[in-house]
């Protein structure tokens, strides 16, 4: 590791220096080996937690091969210096900024979106001049294996290089004082990387996870609502940072809704728990310990003010759990505390829209908030009374996929933002310089401070 670091080091600054031409000829070795070995990467998802192969298309393959060329087209604008406005007392100097490259950085990733998740940071990282060192999660063991391979047939050691292993190895990783460290994966493992950072004072980018509710009045298009809850909640099997977590619904329409909901769990998973179990586009659950912590979640709601509306069935065999809808009105339990990150949906009704409101600000502030409403006063009083990462009107999700919009959390849903300019901003030192002009008008107020140079100083100080 420390070899690896010592190689990095030295390779730091060539890196720095390249030109707009040499990043776009990287990103397109990237693209190409990805476009080029698509199959591959569904199989390792696939072995992973089978998910189907138009998901890995859908949410994995083709949202990297966007931020390259998404990257590509703007690199040269994002490297350009940028002078900025000259001031009446410093008139005689130029000024401008720099992107530049912060150097060495960390990249550790979660199992979820193994592929995007790995590969969307490094793309950012490299673009903006970096020297990479990236360790994908053990869990997600099948696709890290194969990001190896394709970072090392594309790579030199000194320029990107994989490190596999657990958290032991990434605890290892940490002791080293990187330029940068970006960091996706839940809150709690997020706190012990900025302990760790803070060794070295090493600026972070945490992506991290939360509860992101979806509030529905009884102005939203209620059959629209249930086809985009369903996609969001149950793509990935709910294994989504930016899925919805929970649901707010206006008591009045809860019903109506919760059939259509129903209706849609039917027309796309199948019409009863054998059928989805056999759905190919059904995936499994991570692991034993994910599979084991989302029955607790639907125990503890059971004993608590809550009820299942729709599946429930589980098999821990097979990593199975139906899509469930649960509907609840416990505040303390782990379905309205916990981070879900599975196939469970908590309903919970609501009088008034301050109520849910309420309900969402008694939770840190998640990274998603979706609104679904026809009602502009609605959405404003949502929006002003609510803090987020990102908001989705009348939609889910697709804020994280287009290209202009920074992505990230507040708090404890994450620091910093990543995608397109912003994730290329994260990487880079945004360095300021001041250039002197011919004439150094400054001079007249250096001391010793006459009787002259006050006056002058007063004068700018009153007037400039
Ligand atoms: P995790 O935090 O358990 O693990 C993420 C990575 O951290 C893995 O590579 C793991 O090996 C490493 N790690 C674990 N313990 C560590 C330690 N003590 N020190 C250093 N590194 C350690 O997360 P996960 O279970 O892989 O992913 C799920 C979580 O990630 C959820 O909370 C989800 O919301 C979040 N997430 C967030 C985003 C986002 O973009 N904001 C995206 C996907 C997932």
């Amino acid at each position: 590791m420390e070899n690896l670091f010592r190689l990095q080091s030295e390779q730091k600054f060539t890196l720095k220096n390249t030109s707009v031409r040499e990043r776009k000829e990287k990103l397109n070795k990237i693209y190409k080996w990805i476009f080029n070995n698509r199959e591959k990467i569904k199989e390792a998802i696939y072995a992973d937690f089978n998910k189907p192969y138009s998901e890995t298309d859908l949410t994995e393959i083709y949202p990297v091969l966007s931020e390259i060329k998404h990257a590509q087209r703007s690199i040269s604008k994002w490297m350009k210096i940028k002078k900025v406005k000259r001031t009446f007392t410093l008139f005689t100097y130029s000024a401008y900024t720099k992107f530049e490259a912060k150097g060495i950085v960390l990249i550790i990733s979660p199992w979820n979106y193994p592929f995007l998740l790995a590969i969307g940071p490094l793309i950012s990282a490299i673009a903006a001049g970096n020297t990479v060192i990236l360790k994908p999660s053990e869990i997600s063991f099948n696709t890290t294996q194969l990001i190896n391979r394709m970072i090392s047939e594309l790579f030199p050691k000194n320029e990107a290089a994989v490190i596999q292993g657990d958290e032991k190895v990434a605890e290892e990783l940490l002791k080293l004082p990187f330029d940068h460290i970006f960091f996706t994966g839940s809150t709690q493992v997020g706190k012990i990387i900025a302990k760790s950072a803070a060794e070295h004072l090493t600026s972070l980018t945490l992506e991290l996870g939360g509860k992101s509710p979806a509030i529905i009045d009884s102005s939203a298009d209620l059959k629209s609502v249930a086809e985009k809850i369903i996609w969001g909640k149950f793509l990935n099997k709910g294994q989504t940072c930016v899925a919805p977590d929970y649901i707010l619904i206006d008591k009045k329409i809860r019903k109506k809704f919760t059939d259509l909901l129903i209706e849609q769990i039917k027309t796309v998973f199948g019409n009863d728990t054998n059928e989805i179990r056999t759905n190919h586009n059904y995936p499994k659950i991570i692991n034993g310990h994910h599979h084991k912590r989302l029955v607790e979640i639907v125990k503890n709601a059971l004993s608590n003010d809550s009820k299942i509306i729709f599946g429930g069935e589980y098999d821990a065999k097979d990593r199975f759990i139906e899509p469930t809808l649960i509907l609840t009105s416990c505040k303390e339990c782990k379905i309205s505390e916990e981070e879900i990150f599975g196939p469970l949906l908590p309903i919970i009704e609501f009088d008034k829209i301050d109520s849910a409101i309420d309900w969402v600000n008694k939770h840190y502030a998640p990274l998603a908030l979706y609104i679904f409403s026809n009602d502009k006063n609605t959405i404003k009083k949502i929006t002003s009374n609510t803090e987020s990462g990102g908001v989705g009107i009348n939609e889910v999700v697709l804020q994280f996929s287009h290209p202009n919009l920074p992505f990230g959390g507040v708090k404890y849903s994450g620091i910093g933002r990543s995608h397109g300019f912003f994730g290329f901003k994260e990487f880079s030192n945004e360095r300021s310089y001041i250039k002197s002009g011919s004439i150094n008008f400054l001079k007249l107020i250096y001391p010793p401070y006459t009787n002259f140079k006050q006056k002058l100083i007063n004068f700018i100080v009153n007037y400039l």
